[in-house]
């Protein structure tokens, strides 16, 4: 490939304390616009910040769980910077020492693993929020100022939109898992900013590092990296390069267009931020922290592969949410067969979770119900096809699966003399087959098990059918 390409990610994640990053105001997204605000969080003059000791703790343990290295010193300083929706004129962020250095995740790359490394994760204020109405005037909502941030910083170690997308959904999933955010993009608890340029390997030509901003989705994301590969690409090939630049994503047009060109970090006039005291960091707190974290999904996968005897594909997908892992193991200590109960969760669990945009935690029925569907199956009283019907049921109304089937009668027919009726009744119907089977025609068999089946709207015992047509043919 002569055109490289080279991602860099920052992501600023949302932590979930209870409390803002400065104040004691509730941390909570939505609410009614400046309801959770205080003197601090609107910066009014004279108000001092006091540093919130779980957004620390928030921080180290995702530091823990990225590899990072965990200062023992940190201070926060002061970004400047004008916009509305920061009222104080200034960030309080961090500059040279940020809480956590270095770090990496490792990506599952067809070709092997490959190591994402992390400069940085530091940790900062968040904005206000500028709603813009129809009569082109804006309003200022400050509930979100001061919301405790992550900003996580990586080296430009992807070389395609797909591995940039691999890492932020294992980010996500190991932020999720550890509890600090729920890292959801519609709501804006994980935002993601894309450094991208491209190289041509024959010259060592490379361009201008585009910033990309006002992604909604990794989807979106991903598709603002491939266009704008192609048009780094364009700008090699033809006369020269644009300037260095901050370019947004317009979902409609399906392109970014120019927003501004880019600031260097000089323009911040970083200087500490003299009103809150050094961080200080005990190496216990930090073991402590260590010590309680959960297992990660990777650990976890690799034990779901030993443990359940599970192909890596399952083990992968079925640990891609802490919650999803944990409805799929209390479902096995329930069900016998760990296998079976994966094909269960990830086919029509799974699929359906996906179709509505849901997660597991939004099911209506639980881990108990889900096993008692697949022993009822086991146990012949129903068929798999019924099992799946009995399934979207359990979807829409949460009831239990023995419930539905008594409800709706479908309960296998496995009486003989019953299913005999309608076997007669089916061969009676289907001469032909019956010849085209005398003769050999070994499809004719599956037709008229299919009509039998179609008669008891598919509550009959295929297995016993087929006996059946057989034994009364070959008489
Ligand atoms: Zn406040
Ligand atoms: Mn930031």
């Amino acid at each position: 490939m002569r055109y490289k390409t080279i991602i860099g990610l920052e992501i600023h994640v949302e932590l979930m304390t209870k409390t803002k990053i400065f104040c004691g105001c509730v941390n909570e997204f939505g609410g009614e616009v400046n309801t959770h605000c205080c003197p601090v969080c609107l910066g009014l003059p004279g108000a001092m910040p006091v540093l919130n000791r779980s957004v620390v703790e928030y921080a180290i343990k995702a530091g823990l769980a990225l590899n990072c290295r965990i200062s023992d010193r940190s201070r926060m300083d002061r970004k400047n910077y004008f916009y509305p929706d920061l009222v104080k004129g200034f960030q309080i962020s961090q500059d040279d020492i940020p809480l956590c250095d270095g770090g990496y995740l490792e990506l599952e790359l067809e070709q092997g693993v490959k190591k994402i490394r992390l400069m940085r994760i530091h940790i900062e204020e968040d904005t206000g929020k500028s709603i813009h109405t129809e009569d082109e005037s804006s309003l200022l909502d400050y509930n979100r100022a001061g919301v405790p941030l992550i900003e996580i910083v990586t080296e430009p170690d992807m070389n395609t939109p797909e591995e940039a997308y691999l890492f932020l959904e294992k980010l996500r999933s190991t932020l999720k898992y550890i509890g600090v955010s729920d890292c959801k993009m519609e709501e804006g608890s994980l935002r993601c900013d894309v450094n991208i340029n491209v190289m041509d390997t024959e010259t060592g030509q490379r361009t201008n590092i585009t910033e990309l901003k006002n992604l909604n989705s990794f989807r979106a994301a991903v598709r603002a990296m491939e266009y704008e590969e192609k048009r780094h690409i364009e700008l090699l090939k033809g006369e020269g390069d644009t300037e260095r630049e901050t370019r947004r994503w317009d979902e409609v047009e399906g392109k970014t267009v120019v927003m501004r060109e880019k600031a260097g970090t000089a323009d911040y006039r970083f200087a500490s931020e003299s009103d809150i005291l050094p961080i200080g960091i005990e190496d216990a707190w930090i073991d402590e922290i260590g010590k309680d974290l959960p297992e990660l999904p990777h650990a976890k996968k690799k034990r779901f592969i030993r443990e359940y005897d599970l192909p890596e594909y399952d083990a992968g997908v079925l640990t891609q949410s802490r919650e999803l892992a944990n409805f799929y193991e209390e479902t096995v200590e329930l069900a016998k067969d760990p296998k079976q109960v994966s094909n269960w969760v990830m086919g029509d669990v799974l699929r359906r979770l996906n179709d509505e945009g849901l997660d597991v935690e939004d099911l209506k029925f639980g881990p108990k119900d889900l096993a008692d569907l697949i022993g009822l199956i086991d146990e012949d009283k129903i068929s798999n096809n019924i099992g799946k019907k009995v399934l979207r049921d359990m979807f829409e109304t949460g009831k239990e699966p023995g419930q539905i089937v008594e409800e709706k009668g479908l309960i296998q027919i496995s009486d003989e003399d019953e299913l005999r009726k309608v076997v007669e009744k089916v061969l009676s119907e289907n001469e032909q087959s019956v010849i085209d089977y005398r003769n050999g025609r070994d499809r004719a068999l599956g037709f008229m098990v299919g009509q039998v089946m179609k008669a008891t709207r598919g509550k009959a015992n295929p297995q016993m059918v087929n006996e059946m047509i057989r034994n009364i043919i070959e008489e």
